[in-house]
């Protein structure tokens, strides 16, 4: 096994690593620091819980060496708040033993202490991609003497539509300069950025794209409703001892409130929080660091939200629902069985989310093993309107498969197109 003396680094940085009882390299470490050491640009295609963040932090704090006049010599950018304040905490980790200065640039909050931040000297930039550019199109931000450049989750910046901005970021900062791009999956996107943003990469991957990590132990529950999905839930967080650790994956906000909800009326207030996108970026932050600290024991959260969440010990990940985006199961599942501690995942699947689950399936390439909902759950009737909503999401995905496909809920449409009662009132 390789160990971290292997790469040569000074002994801030050893000390620092030894403090953080990082015993040897992760793989994807054993095989970037080398490379971007030597100065390559390196692909690196690995997911969240790998160890990619310090995999590229170190060869930073190498390059970089200590505090050294005004502008910064390091920019790294991520696509989400959370991502970008995880891989701060990294690299703060990473440099008790240095005077390496670092900062982040964050969008949602106000610009004026970052940019008084900005006046007094910077090493290291961690940003999202659209405060990074207002501040240097406002001219407090100064990339001339940047010598690395790093994306972080690629695929997740893509999804997100910053592609123009990054086009426009690589023509704002030096030519001559390292980069390093790092992505969970490898979807055309991703394949087509580092294209055009690479020069001659070392491509390194860790795990074929969009693989689970092997510590995560998948289980598939087949629930008919919403209702039912509750009870499975409820009857799980109960074991507070096994599930000590939860998140909780909602596909959207009004889910996620509405679990949130029905959760808080069972459960102490303050073991269970809500993150998604309508939360002040403060309360999203107080919560993500509650959980981490272990005083928060389930933290319900949409999949945007959740992105870069760096939580090592999650005894459990529940999606209460299947993603629409396939690449988010693996994200999603892969905050469990992190840095090699075992984890288990745990997905309800009703019978719309059938078709779902099978395209994660094919893409991960496993089946994931079927469980029994336990005897004690109650299993409800499915109310008329969800049931409704079931069918017709089911119709739409025999369309998608067979264009020619007349669904049988098709057929009926006529008679639901009635008003609703409660509409005719305005
Ligand atoms: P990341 O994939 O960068 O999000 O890292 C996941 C977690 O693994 C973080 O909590 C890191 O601090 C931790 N970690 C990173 N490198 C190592 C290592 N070599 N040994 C043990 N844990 C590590």
């Amino acid at each position: 096994m390789a160990l971290f003396s292997d790469f040569k680094l000074n002994k801030q940085i050893l000390q620092a690593i030894e403090d953080l009882g990082f015993e040897n390299p992760t793989p994807i470490q054993e095989k970037t620091i080398p490379l971007a050491l030597a100065g390559h640009d390196v692909m690196g295609i690995a997911q969240t819980g790998t160890g990619k963040t310090a995999a590229f932090v170190i060869p930073i704090l190498m390059k970089i060496k200590y505090a050294q006049e005004k502008e910064p010599r390091a920019l790294i950018l991520a696509p989400t708040r959370e991502l970008a304040l995880q891989i701060a905490d990294e690299i703060k980790k990473l440099t008790p033993y240095t005077d390496i200065r670092h900062l982040t640039l964050l969008g949602g909050i106000g610009t004026k202490a970052q940019i008084e931040a900005l006046k007094e000297g910077i090493d290291i930039i961690v940003a999202t991609p659209g405060r990074m550019m207002d501040l240097y199109l406002k001219g407090e931000l100064i990339l001339k003497q940047i010598k690395t450049l790093v994306l972080d989750e690629a695929d997740r910046m893509m999804d997100m539509g910053f592609m123009p901005q990054l086009r426009q970021i690589l023509e704002v900062v030096p030519q001559k300069k390292q980069k390093l791009l790092f992505s969970a999956t490898m979807p055309e996107k991703v394949i087509e950025l580092s294209e055009e943003f690479l020069e001659f990469p070392e491509i390194v991957e860790i795990t074929p794209s969009a693989t689970p990590a092997e510590t995560v132990e998948q289980h598939l529950f087949q629930v008919p409703n919403i209702k039912t999905k509750i009870n499975l839930l409820y009857h799980f967080l109960q074991d507070v001892e096994a599930f000590n650790r939860v998140l909780v994956f909602a596909r959207t906000k009004k889910n996620a409130d509405n679990i949130y909800k029905f959760l808080e009326r069972k459960f102490k207030d303050d073991e269970i929080r809500v993150i998604h996108a309508n939360k002040a970026q403060n309360t999203r932050i107080n919560a993500m660091e509650a959980f981490k600290r272990g005083e928060v024991r389930v933290l319900v959260s949409t999949d945007v939200s959740a992105r870069g969440i760096d939580v090592s010990l999650v005894s459990h990940v529940i999606n209460f629902d299947v993603p629409y985006q396939y690449e988010d199961y693996v994200h999603r599942i892969g905050r469990t069985g992190r840095a090699l501690q075992e984890g288990i995942a745990m997905t309800f699947v009703n019978q719309a989310e059938e078709y779902h689950i099978q395209k994660i399936e094919e893409i991960i390439q496993v089946t994931i093993p079927k469980a029994e909902i336990p005897e004690e759950v109650e299993i409800t009737e499915t109310p008329f309107e969800e049931q409704q909503l079931i069918l017709r999401e089911i119709d739409r995905q025999k369309r998608k498969e067979n264009p020619d496909f007349k669904g049988a809920f098709h057929e009926k449409k006529k008679s639901n197109t009635k008003s609703n009662p409660r509409k005719k009132k305005k």
